[in-house]
C-alpha cells in the first residue's frame, strides 16, 4: 500500500534558503494587522520572492487567509515555508492554502528536532519530534513514540534501495575489537537527523506518521552529519578537551552546530541523588531533578 503513494523528490536546501529570503523580507510588517497596503505590500514581497512565471494572484490567493491577522513572526515563518516548499503547485497557478488538515497519505521530508523521555501506553519511551520541511504539513510539527527496540531497529535497518537513517551496525573481528563503524549508542543521536515520513490524516484529519521512508539526499545528509559527529571519523568540532563524543556531550546548538540537544545542559545540585549533574533545561516536567533522576522518576511511573 505505501509504495503505492508517490516519492516525491524535494531539494531542501532550496527551499529553505527561499523560506529564508521571504521570512526576512516580509519580518518588517511584524506586529501590523495585515489590511489595505501592509498586505498588497506582503503579497508584492512574497511574489518578487518566488520563481519567474507565478502569478501574482496565485500568491494573493494563497495568503488571503492573513487578511485581519495580526503578523507575528511565526505567521510570516509559516507563510514563507509554506509558499517556499510548494513552488510546484504555484507554478500550475494552483493557490497553496494553509493545510486545514491531512486529507490523503502524502510522502514529507522531515528533520528531527526533538527526543525525549515518554511513556507509552505504560511502557517507557522516546518521544520523536519532527518538523515537516515541504509538503503539505511543511513547517507543521509532528511527534512519535517509539520504543528502545524501535528506536536502535530504525537507526541501522536499510531499505530495498540501501537507504535509511545510515548507522552502522555493531560488528567484532575474531579478537572482539569494534570493527563498526558510525554507531548508534543513544536515541538522542537521531537530533537533527532527515527522514521522509509518510503522513495521513486521523478521523479529524490531524496528521499522523504511517510510515518512514528514505531518500538519497536525507541519506547522505545523515551520513554527512553522523560522520561529523563520530570521534573515529572527525575531531570534536569545538576542540574540546579528551575529545568527548558527540553523544556523551552536554553542549547544545546554541554553542555547537553540530550538538544533539537545542540548548546546552546545565548543572544543577540534585535534591534526589545529592550530587552535582546535568539537566536539560529545555525539561520542564521535574525543574529541579538532574536528568538521571528525571530518568529514574519517569520509568518508576511506568512500572
Ligand atoms: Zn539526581
Amino acid at each position: 500500500m505505501t509504495d503505492e503513494i508517490e516519492f516525491p523528490s524535494y531539494n531542501i536546501t532550496n527551499i529553505c534558503n527561499r523560506r529564508n529570503r521571504m521570512y526576512l523580507a516580509v519580518l518588517k510588517y511584524k506586529g501590523h494587522i495585515v489590511k489595505g497596503d501592509v498586505y498588497n505590500t506582503i503579497v508584492d514581497i512574497l511574489h518578487q520572492n518566488l520563481p519567474d512565471n507565478i502569478l501574482r494572484s496565485t500568491v494573493e490567493k494563497s495568503v488571503r487567509s492573513l487578511l485581519n491577522k495580526e503578523f507575528t513572526k511565526e505567521l510570516a515563518f509559516q507563510t514563507a515555508w509554506r509558499l517556499a516548499a510548494n513552488t510546484d503547485q504555484l507554478l500550475l497557478q494552483q493557490p497553496v492554502l494553509a493545510p486545514i488538515g491531512q486529507l490523503k497519505p502524502e510522502w514529507m521530508p522531515a528533520q528531527i528536532i526533538s527526543v525525549s523521555n515518554d511513556h507509552n501506553n505504560g511502557r517507557f519511551a522516546y518521544r520523536l519530534g519532527f518538523h515537516i520541511l515541504a509538503g503539505n504539513m511543511a513547517g507543521n510539527k509532528v511527534f512519535q513514540s517509539w520504543s528502545t527496540k524501535k528506536c536502535f531497529y530504525l537507526a541501522t535497518v536499510r531499505d530495498g534501495k540501501n537507504l535509511g537513517f545510515g548507522f552502522g551496525k555493531h560488528r567484532q573481528n575474531k579478537k572482539g575489537e569494534q570493527v563498526g563503524s558510525l554507531l548508534f549508542y543513544s536515541p538522542q543521536q537521531y537530533y537533527g537527523l532527515r527522514c521522509y515520513l509518510l503522513l495521513e490524516g486521523d478521523n479529524l484529519f490531524q496528521p499522523r506518521i504511517k510510515s518512514v521512508g528514505h531518500s538519497p539526499s536525507t541519506f547522505n545528509y545523515n551520513k554527512t552529519l553522523i560522520t561529523r559527529r563520530d570521534r573515529e571519523k572527525t575531531d570534536c568540532l569545538l576542540n574540546l578537551p579528551n575529545n568527548p563524543e558527540c553523544h556523551t556531550c552536554p553542549m547544545g546548538e546554541n554553542q555547537c552546530s553540530i550538538a544533539l540537544r537545542p540548548l546546552s545542559l546545565v548543572i544543577v545540585d540534585c535534591p534526589r541523588c545529592g550530587k552535582r549533574e546535568f539537566k536539560d533545561p529545555k525539561d520542564f516536567d521535574y525543574p529541579e531533578l538532574c536528568m538521571k533522576c528525571v530518568d529514574i522518576t519517569r520509568k518508576e511511573l511506568v512500572l
